[in-house]
């Protein structure tokens, strides 16, 4: 028999699934052209051509027993760690080595490997609504109670004072997420600098340790030159978890690393803790091809010109059209206000009009819809019509 536990799970995919057959059925139908698919995160621009070369040069020059084998530590190729390490030197003035990074299976393993690592079970973690969705069964994987600071919905910064009012002695760690999925937004120096002085403030009267999990898949899609700010240079347990499935288009390889700063309470343990989480969780070690590929080009992302020009056009037709939105300033969501209090009756309403996208319920933030714009620049361009009869239909119905 199927365990109870997993019974909410699968109820919740048969929606998942409902909606994907439902794209599929309405792309037949209306024709592919004609269906504006906003719902999912997956990249629509190519990885760069360095990646398949990369893999090429790597199977005709390498040891072909060492670059298929299972990585000697559990952390990863010793060169590999080493080369990110002293990227993030370069571009951050850090002083990591080898020995602070850890290669995982994306930065979806990565956070598990960091809760595994930190938090005990009966512990709790926080996240900022909205949230990416998963982060609330990662926690729950390992025993361990994720709780939802509510959203500052003005400007989708975290809502920080709220989040001092929640923390309790249980609380071991917090969740930030910048550039952000669902909303775009990234997090500002400020905000960082605040958070930081808050969570020192807290361990020193609590007398506990209280971790910054700060999970940046979307830390290279940043636009116009904002500053995505290194939390590890502000607050010392912070552990940094990062993925390549979105900077160079890598989702299906699986692959990412955490970084454990020297400076964090007991980081000879925690470091240990992490090496050992990799493999008792059953990871073993992050894919190893894809890690020298990785390694190769450290310095390469894909073109994000192509999610900015989305990003305004998507933006700029959407506020003409009347909704309400923040300016996103990364990744490649936009989070918009729905027009009816109903995000759910907003994505069915939406739904009749060929678009199709996510209800902020599903990120722990009614109210708002998530629109993906991962998508080709004709989608948007064609949706805006589609967009416009839909505010037109709703305000005419008010
Ligand atoms: N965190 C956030 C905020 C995400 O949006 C995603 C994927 O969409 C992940 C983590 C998981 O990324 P990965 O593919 O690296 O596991």
């Amino acid at each position: 028999m199927t365990a109870k536990s997993m019974m909410p799970y699968v109820e919740g995919n048969s929606a998942i699934r409902a909606m994907f057959e439902e794209g599929a059925r309405m792309a037949a139908q209306f024709g592919k052209e004609n269906v504006y698919d906003f719902s999912l995160g997956n990249p629509s621009v190519p990885a760069p051509e360095e990646v398949n070369n990369a893999i090429r040069e790597i199977l005709e020059e390498e040891d072909t027993l060492l670059v298929h084998g299972y990585n000697k530590s559990n952390s990863g190729y010793e060169d590999v760690r080493q080369t990110v390490a002293e990227h993030l030197n370069g571009l951050h003035g850090t002083a990591f080595t080898a020995e602070n990074i850890i290669m995982t299976v994306g930065a979806a393993s990565g956070l598990n490997v960091a809760i595994k690592a930190l938090v005990d079970p009966g512990e709790e973690i926080l996240a900022f609504a909205p949230y990416f969705v998963e982060y609330g069964n990662y926690a729950k994987n390992h025993g361990v109670n994720l709780r939802a600071v509510p959203a500052d919905t003005m400007t989708f910064q975290p809502n920080l004072e709220a989040m001092k009012e929640m923390i309790t002695p249980n609380t071991r760690a917090i969740i930030i997420n910048s550039p952000n999925n669902p909303t775009g937004v990234v997090y500002s120096d400020e905000t960082i600098r605040r958070l930081a002085q808050i969570l020192k403030a807290k361990q020193e009267e609590l007398g506990t340790e209280i971790y910054i999990i700060s999970d940046e898949p979307y830390r290279e899609l940043a636009y116009d030159g904002v500053n995505v700010p290194y939390v590890t240079k502000y607050y010392d347990n912070t552990v940094v978890g990062y993925s390549w499935s979105k900077s160079l288009s890598l989702p299906g390889e699986r692959i990412g690393y955490l970084v454990f700063p020297s400076e964090m309470a007991d980081f000879d343990n925690a470091i240990q803790a992490a090496n050992i989480a990799n493999r008792v969780l059953g990871y073993v070690n992050a894919p190893t091809l894809i890690q020298r590929v990785a390694a190769k080009c450290i310095d390469s992302k894909v073109d994000i010109d192509t999610y900015d020009r989305n990003r305004k056009a998507l933006f700029e037709g959407l506020t003409d059209a009347g909704y309400q939105c923040v300016y996103p300033e990364g990744a490649f969501y936009l989070f918009v206000r729905s027009p009816i209090d109903d995000d759910v009756e907003f994505c069915a309403k939406a739904k009749e009009h060929n678009i199709l996208v996510v209800p902020g319920k599903s990120f722990a933030c009614p109210g708002f819809v998530r629109i993906a714009y991962c998508v080709s620049y004709e989608t948007i361009v064609n949706s805006m019509p589609a967009f416009a009869e839909l505010m037109k239909e709703i305000k005419e119905s008010e």
